[in-house]
């Protein structure tokens, strides 16, 4: 009944816990960039369940979701694996930022270049090695994110039709934040949530807390609440699923850069409903002038929003949600 699973280092043939490193690149000294692996494998068989956080260096609100998590399963009470990648993009993760410093020409950002190359750029070459494994053994990938402050809540899956999409919304119900972009197969090329639904992999991107430390204790125990959800709902887990009611369904977003600069205070927060014109903060210049609001040019519920206090041009002021229905 048992699986063998072997991910790196980490070498899963029997119910219980292992941990490994999994190589990704070399670093200029010639040293291996090993990223960590844990595989709980069950008592009793299941599905995959791949969790994965930091595939963008310092949105480490993920990581400490999945460490909360991993520490309170018993294989006993098991069915199925759980695999866990807390930190994907290490050397961005070390130096703090979102992408690899390695990754000096190209965009770098890991999250568009799944299924990765073995022959491409540096984060292509550790998109491949992590992607690999993840399409042989993984039935459901849940991927976690940060945005810019501590209060940003949403989330993503795959809108890709039939039974992916299908497991993919279940996923997104049983974890039940509000505000959900059912995304069309269009957007996010690259990223591993829809090259993982393009291979019949169900996925789902979290969206929660703010990057660096802008996260709360209560956001990680509240995610590792709705992810324990999530695995009851997959079977994984003994249990009756906890229904959050309606969520909020997004046609799409839309990103909006300042074209200002200034010392910059908001005054929406995340999940507000904004109307075109709607007051999101205001700017002063380093005289101390008030140069005037910025305002909305689209309606929908704000998903991120610059925490200031200090903006450039170009930089994202909102990013927003639009056309939400409840569904
Ligand atoms: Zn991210």
């Amino acid at each position: 009944m048992t699986q063998e699973i072997i991910i790196g280092s980490a070498r899963s043939s029997a119910p219980g816990k292992v941990t490994g490193r999994l190589h990704i690149s070399d670093a200029p000294d010639g040293s291996p960039v090993e990223i960590p692996v844990v595989i709980i494998q069950g008592a009793k068989p299941g599905k995959v369940l791949w969790l994965h956080g930091c595939v963008h260096g310092n949105e480490y609100c993920g990581t400490y979701i999945i460490h909360e998590l991993l520490g309170a399963l018993d294989p006993a009470q098991l069915a199925g694996t759980v695999v866990a990648l807390p930190i994907l993009n290490l050397p961005a993760f070390q130096a703090r930022q979102r992408t690899s410093p390695f990754e000096l020409y190209h965009g770098g950002d890991m999250n568009r270049q799944f299924p990765g190359d073995p022959n491409g750029t540096h984060t292509q070459q550790m998109a491949a090695k992590i992607y690999e494994p993840l399409k042989t053994y993984a039935d459901v990938l849940v991927d976690f994110h940060t945005a810019m402050t501590p209060d940003v809540r949403w989330a993503l899956y795959p809108k890709v039709g039939g039974e992916v999409e299908a497991l993919s919304e279940k996923v997104a119900r049983a974890f039940g934040l509000r505000d959900t972009l059912p995304a069309p197969p269009t957007i996010l090329n690259g990223s591993a949530m829809m090259t993982a639904a393009k291979d019949g992999i169900a996925s789902y991107i979290v969206e929660c807390g703010g990057k660096m430390r802008g996260f709360t204790d209560e956001s990680v125990t509240d995610s590792v609440a709705r992810l324990k959800n999530v695995m009851v709902a997959l079977d994984m887990l003994e249990g009756t699923v906890r229904d959050h009611g309606h969520l909020n369904y997004f046609s799409n977003f839309a990103w909006v850069t300042a074209t200002r600069g200034g010392l910059f205070e908001k005054s929406v927060s995340c999940g507000d409903r904004i109307e075109v014109g709607t007051v999101l903060g205001r700017y002063y210049d380093a005289w101390g002038n008030d140069k005037g609001e910025a305002t909305s040019p689209q309606p929908g519920i704000v998903l991120a929003i610059h925490p200031g206090p200090v903006m450039a041009t170009g930089e994202t002021l909102v990013h927003i949600g639009l056309d939400p229905r409840p569904v």
